[in-house]
């Protein structure tokens, strides 16, 4: 069996167009504010594309970029400060923060109906509860990618391997609100395998090459592979050995799976929250 090699790239740019497409029906100016902390290369990268599909999308964007060596203090201000403007919908703080920083504070600090990453502990106990307003883009994008696929949920044994408060979790909730059943794995999951054998769908989302062999999954399964690794040559690889293409029913690449959908669901997450907040300020003045 080869593997349906599930195309995130494309689907990436169907769910950008029908973003614009939203923004414009919208009407009102769309505006996502980034908070970027030091030097590292890959944070730039990210924080580039994002402000490039923003545009791309018709959503403004404003870009706060700040040496490492930069006081706590100064970022909650700045958090503070684009809480209270009304012309920003969204504002993301890109992780990782320097080492002085203390990131649930920092995360903690961003308004709720601004939290366009669902990091906030509203946003995570709102889709703890079943309730979910603004969830954390990798998760919602793989939840997209199963739905475009038709990968059936109810029902089946889902392992999501890796319980970050990023991918993890919030994608074990959002598996278990479609009713599959589910098993969250980590670093100190007895005997991988057993588990990982029994998934219909298997997401990993650890960031170790080759953790997933190909004798550690089901035939047939689904298979995501959300994680981004370095090889030494530099080349981007997951965390699934691409020889499980020949197990699994469905899977998706490194890279052209996971990652641009992230990327799409963000500026999904940025219109939901300018509706939100436009609709609220509408309610709340009439
Ligand atoms: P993280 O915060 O470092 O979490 C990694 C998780 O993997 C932890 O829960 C850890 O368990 C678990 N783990 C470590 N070693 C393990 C092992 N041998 N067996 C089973 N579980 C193990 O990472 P993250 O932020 O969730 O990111 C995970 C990967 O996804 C990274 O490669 C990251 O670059 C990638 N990522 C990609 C996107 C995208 O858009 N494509 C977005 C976000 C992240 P413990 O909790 O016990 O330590």
């Amino acid at each position: 069996m080869t593997a349906v090699r599930i195309d995130g790239k494309e689907l990436a740019l169907k769910v950008r167009a029908e973003v614009a497409e939203d923004v414009r029906a919208f009407g009102q100016p769309v505006c996502l504010a980034t908070l970027l902390v030091g030097d590292d290369p890959a944070s730039h990268v990210y924080v580039g594309s994002k402000h490039k599909a923003s545009h791309e999308a018709g959503i403004d964007s404003r870009d706060h970029r700040f040496p490492s060596e930069t006081p706590e203090t100064e970022i909650l201000e700045l958090v503070a400060d684009l809480n209270a403007d009304d012309s920003v919908d969204g504002i993301l703080v890109q992780l990782p923060l320097p080492d002085h920083m203390d990131e649930p504070t920092v995360l903690r600090a961003v308004d709720p109906d601004k939290d366009v990453d669902g990091f906030h502990v509203l946003n995570a106990g709102r889709l703890y509860l079943g309730e979910p307003f603004l969830v954390p883009a990798t998760p919602l994008g793989i939840m997209a990618m199963l739905d475009e696929y038709d990968v059936e949920l109810k029902g089946k044994d889902a392992v999501v391997i890796g319980r970050s408060e990023i991918v993890g979790k919030p994608m074990a909730m959002l598996l278990l609100a479609e009713h599959a059943t589910v098993t969250i794995c980590h670093s100190r999951t007895v005997d991988l395998a057993t588990h990982t054998r029994r998934a219909d769908i298997l997401v990993a989302a650890v960031g170790r090459e080759g953790l997933v062999t190909p004798d550690m999954v089901k035939p047939g399964a689904t298979v995501v592979d959300v994680a981004m690794n370095r090889t030494a040559e530099g080349k981007l690889v997951g965390d699934v050995d691409p020889a499980v293409f020949e197990v699994a029913g469905l899977m998706t690449p490194v890279p052209g799976g996971v990652g641009p959908m992230t990327i799409a669901m963000l500026l999904r997450n940025t219109l939901t929250a300018a509706q939100h907040r436009r609709s609220q300020v509408a309610v709340g003045g009439s």
